[in-house]
């Protein structure tokens, strides 16, 4: 059902478009498909073309590289290496052909020294060319840059040969034998403006297994990945006995068959965006580890700058240059923060030691002061009770005058007169106390200092 659906829709087209387009490296999937196929009107077909520039993208193939061709989903390249071998890779061609679908074929440059006939029939049937060294050595990744440039050299220059020399008859792509990939190979390749094809899926026809086992690890390798690009060989038989049942399977899925060729100054590279060029290209939806690439920088002058001076810096930064200089010298460190403000006083502020006398109370004082105690008692106390012990007071304090007035206890004070007089309650004398006390002989005498007399 699925088939004769897609059958009706390339006749529709077919009629559609016409055969204006055919030829035209850009055809819409649908003009290429079968229009170009006579004899064949369900095959399966070259849906389009795409050019790629080498040096916009040097390293494709999801086996070993984060790229690969910039395909929709079901599209698939066809590559076959190490021909052209006439006995296999002449049935391959003629596959192909049936088939009405382009492929890119990776030479050995001794084959083509071998066959050089086998290179101009894959130019004539209208496949890509590229090359896959001379020798076809799997130590491409151990060899010094002098052996790699001489294998890829020679495989270019073997395969050119076959073409009489005509470079615009060879494509820029270079498959290393193995899959051997190295840093040395992939730099000088890219040096050379020469693409290096991995692949995105093999299908082990190099391996001692049935064509069977080739199909089912073809078809499955692709349907697991949607696209990409298949990687086969023309030199074996095993190859040619799948290839048929590979195509018309992936006609019958869907699957489209890209052609790709290089770009020239004639044709330029199909226009893609960055993410086409990725298997599974990042949507908003799903994180991403691929960062964006630190610029590569280029100066246009080397010339050096002025140092700035400390004035020109913002004060914090200046004062952090000045810090670390400090530390360097062994100079105290100014910190970042204000400083403690310490009052520098200049001697002739200093107040002199006040001299002995100026804490000597006056006797008379002292009398007029214990004068006024001994009222306030007695107004306390009442007339009839104050009167006796107002009396005895005065009597005692005739003799202690200091005594009374200080209030302090005789033996704390080093004069043994026995115990402290209370001329007063005290919620009566506050007054004539408090200013007992704030007397300096008082003050000095409750700091258990000897206050001189
Ligand atoms: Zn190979």
């Amino acid at each position: 059902m699925i088939a004769n659906v897609l059958a009706m829709i390339r006749k529709q087209s077919r009629t559609v478009i016409g055969a204006a387009l055919l030829g035209c490296c850009f055809m819409t999937p649908q003009a290429a498909l079968a229009a170009d196929c006579p004899g064949n009107p369900n095959a399966l077909g070259t849906s389009r073309t795409i050019v790629v520039d080498p040096k916009e993208h040097p390293r494709i193939g999801t086996m070993q590289y984060p790229e690969t061709l910039p395909l929709a989903d079901h599209e698939v390249v066809l590559t076959f290496d190490d021909g052209p071998l006439p006995k296999y890779s002449n049935q391959v061609l003629a596959i192909l052909a049936s088939q009405c679908v382009k492929a890119t074929f990776f030479t050995i440059g001794s084959q083509a020294r071998f066959n050089p006939e086998g290179v101009r029939k894959l130019i004539a049937a209208g496949h890509t060319v590229g090359t896959h060294s001379q020798n076809h050595p799997l130590t491409m990744n151990k060899m010094p840059l002098e052996k790699v440039r001489q294998e890829v050299d020679d495989g270019i220059a073997s395969t050119l040969a076959a073409l009489n020399g005509d470079k615009s008859k060879l494509a820029p792509f270079f498959r290393i034998p193995g899959l051997m990939r190295a840093e040395i190979p992939e730099a000088y390749l890219a040096s050379q403006g020469i693409q290096v094809w991995s692949a995105d899926f093999p299908a082990d026809d190099w391996r001692h297994i049935s064509p069977q086992r080739v199909y089912d690890l073809a078809i499955q390798r692709i349907e697991a990945k949607h696209k990409g690009i298949l990687l086969l060989h023309d030199i074996q038989p095993r190859t040619v006995a799948a290839l048929p049942r590979i195509l018309n399977t992936l006609r019958e899925r869907g699957y489209r068959i890209v052609h790709v060729v290089p770009a020239t100054a004639d044709r330029p590279a199909t226009p893609t965006q960055p993410q086409q060029w990725f298997m599974h290209p990042p949507t908003e939806t799903v994180a991403t580890t691929r960062w964006p690439r630190i610029p590569n920088f280029v100066f246009t002058a080397t010339r050096t700058l002025p140092a700035p001076v400390f004035a020109d810096m913002d004060w914090r930064y200046a004062d952090a240059l000045d810090h670390a200089q400090r530390a360097r010298v062994g100079a105290p460190v100014r910190t970042l923060w204000p400083q403690p403000q310490v009052a520098q006083l200049a001697p002739v502020s200093t107040l002199p030691i006040p001299a002995a006398d100026v804490f000597r109370v006056p006797e008379a004082l002292d009398l007029t002061l214990l004068a006024a105690n001994r009222r306030l008692a007695q107004r306390a106390a009442g007339p009839a009770a104050g009167a006796p012990r107002a009396q005895a007071i005065s009597a005692r304090q005739a003799g202690h005058p200091k005594q009374a007035a200080h209030q302090i206890p005789a033996a704390a004070h080093g004069r043994g007169h026995g115990a402290p007089l209370h001329v007063a309650p005290p919620a009566a004398s506050n007054a004539a106390v408090h200013v007992a006390k704030r007397t300096p002989r008082a003050e000095a005498s409750a700091a258990g200092k000897r206050v001189p007399d």
